[in-house]
């Protein structure tokens, strides 16, 4: 494998690059579907794999402020599956969100699709999952308050209208 096999979105050393990296994330993505001891690390590893590959997987305002939003709250939001919910339903009303400027390709975390790929059991693959995430948050680290202000935005929309 000569130096430059490796994905220019995330790094990963793999032949193939961007989509050798690809079929890495689609094989651990099958995994997660098939087997419930896979699934409860589903949500993080899209949206650490969308971080990583925002050029793909965060074209759009919405899904840039869903993946955002879905990495702040694993980490820093206790109430993740209300928060999660509460952005679900704003994204689809009439908010306007900006399209952000993303983190400079190989600047998106230490870890790639690869450390999860390498897990030989379920717990394995959960726990490399949240040490992936983790790198990645790292590396958006700054986007941390305007994750904070988007989740506060749909966490009031929701409550208007539940009050409606
Ligand atoms: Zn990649």
């Amino acid at each position: 494998m000569s130096p430059e096999e490796r994905c220019p979105e995330c790094g990963a050393p793999v032949a193939g690059q961007r989509q050798g990296c690809q079929e890495l994330f689609d094989t651990c993505l099958a995994r997660e579907f098939s087997d419930y001891r896979y699934a409860r690390a589903h949500r993080l590893s899209v949206d650490a794999y969308s971080l990583q590959h925002p050029s793909d997987y965060m074209r759009s305002a919405q899904s840039f402020a869903a993946h955002l939003t879905g990495m702040y709250a694993a980490f820093e939001r206790s109430d993740w599956p209300e928060v999660n919910q509460a952005v679900q339903a704003w994204l689809s009303g009439p908010q306007t969100v900006q399209r952000l400027i993303h983190p400079s390709p190989l600047q998106r975390g230490a870890l790639t699709i690869l450390h999860v790929h390498n897990a030989s059991e379920p717990d394995e693959h959960v726990a490399r999952v949240r040490e992936w995430a983790q790198s990645v948050w790292a590396a958006w680290q700054s986007y941390d308050h305007i994750a904070a202000a988007w989740v506060h935005d749909a966490t009031v929309a929701l409550r208007a209208a539940r009050n409606r």
